[in-house]
């Protein structure tokens, strides 16, 4: 007998990335084997020496085919066994290796957008639904476009044992959000990528099309972020280290914000529950800051920091790299790990 295996990968197209994937039958009881495929059909190498190499890294159960059917998260490498330049995991890894005695967790919430016949579920052929308002966390079919789809790729995400933790309808109609975490930097990501993957997917079965863009719709609507949740086991036990993370995000701010997605700058207008993108701020309670401290966390004087600043379309391996390298080095400095 056999079994599926679909091996997913991320891919080099710029400037926002794309997941690919292909099916391989192997032999029950069969180890995942290294594989390889043509990047020059995906930004990822030239046509005169187009072999890239998959390599699997995260493997879960396909809820989509069931049985023994397998999804394979895999990184891309050259032929020499090298990190491919678009493998941004591998970077992740070494950092996440240098400051693992920190202990970093991560909740990401991934807002997304559905499209239909080129216009945002639930908007109305050649022009705009009512403005903004009754649709977050909405119900009825006035307010509320999708659902379908959101619970069965609920479902589906927890067949795999995704760390999914939640969803919400958004602020726009059409415009949904999972939440994946709380767990460790490479792993919330590893799951976010799957999570994305099988969003993809499911949606195609409802001949609809997810997507990540940051401001799918200009003007008075709300854009589509990933609110990146960050602490160290030291921001769990105390009040300093919280103030710290946010002095050493400010003192990178730059940094972050230019690798925080696409477009970042058109949905960080400072409207819409954002802050400037040029602009860093940290505050309690804040939906109107870059980094906000839940009111919570203020009062029991420990917990964990939101980023606002990351975009739907952010890659997750990159902000959480970001995230531990510039918050742990600091806390280090600090003498608070
Ligand atoms: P919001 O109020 O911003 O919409 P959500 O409930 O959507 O918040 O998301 C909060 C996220 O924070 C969840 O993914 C949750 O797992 C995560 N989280 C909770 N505690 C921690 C923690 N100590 N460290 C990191 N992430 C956390
Ligand atoms: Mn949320
Ligand atoms: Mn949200
Ligand atoms: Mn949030």
């Amino acid at each position: 007998m056999t079994f599926k295996a679909e091996y997913i990968w991320i891919d080099g197209t710029k400037p926002t990335a794309k997941l690919r994937s292909k099916t391989r039958i192997l032999a029950d009881g069969a180890e995942l084997p290294l594989w390889g495929f043509d990047g020059s059909s995906t930004n990822q190498a030239e046509g005169s020496s187009s072999d890239r190499v998959l390599k699997p890294v995260f493997t879960c159960p396909d809820p989509i085919r069931g049985g023994d059917n397998v999804l394979v998260l895999c990184e891309v490498l050259n032929t020499d066994m090298t990190p491919h330049v678009s493998n941004t995991r591998a970077t992740l890894v070494e950092v996440a290796e240098r400051f693992a005695d920190q202990e970093s967790w991560f909740g990401i919430e991934q807002e997304y957008t559905f499209f239909k016949e080129g216009r945002p579920l639930g908007f109305p052929q050649g022009g705009f639904p009512a403005p903004q308002g009754g649709y977050y966390c909405g119900v009825g079919a006035d307010e509320v476009f999708g659902r379908d789809v959101v619970e069965k790729h609920l479902d589906l995400c927890l067949e795999a044992g995704l760390a999914i933790s939640g969803i919400n309808a958004e602020v726009m109609p059409g415009q949904w959000e999972f939440q994946v975490g709380p767990a460790g930097p490479v792993e919330v990501a590893d799951h976010l990528w799957m999570a994305r993957w099988l969003l993809y997917r499911v949606a195609e079965d409802f001949d609809i099309a997810a997507t990540l863009d940051a401001k799918p719709v200009k003007g008075d609507w709300n854009g589509a972020g990933a609110h990146t949740n960050f602490s160290t086991k030291a921001m769990r036990e105390g009040y300093d280290a919280i103030i710290t993370a946010c002095e050493a995000l400010a003192e990178n701010a730059l940094e972050h914000i230019k690798n925080y997605g696409a477009d970042v700058e058109d949905r960080l207008t400072g409207h819409h529950e954002t802050a400037r993108w040029d602009q860093f701020s940290y505050g309690v309670s804040d939906r109107g800051a870059s980094v906000r401290i839940p009111w919570q966390v203020e009062a029991d004087k420990k917990g964990y920091i939101e980023d606002r600043r990351p975009n739907a379309n952010v890659d997750p391996y990159t902000v959480t790299r970001l995230m531990v390298d510039t918050c742990c080095t600091a806390l280090e400095k600090a003498g608070q790990v």
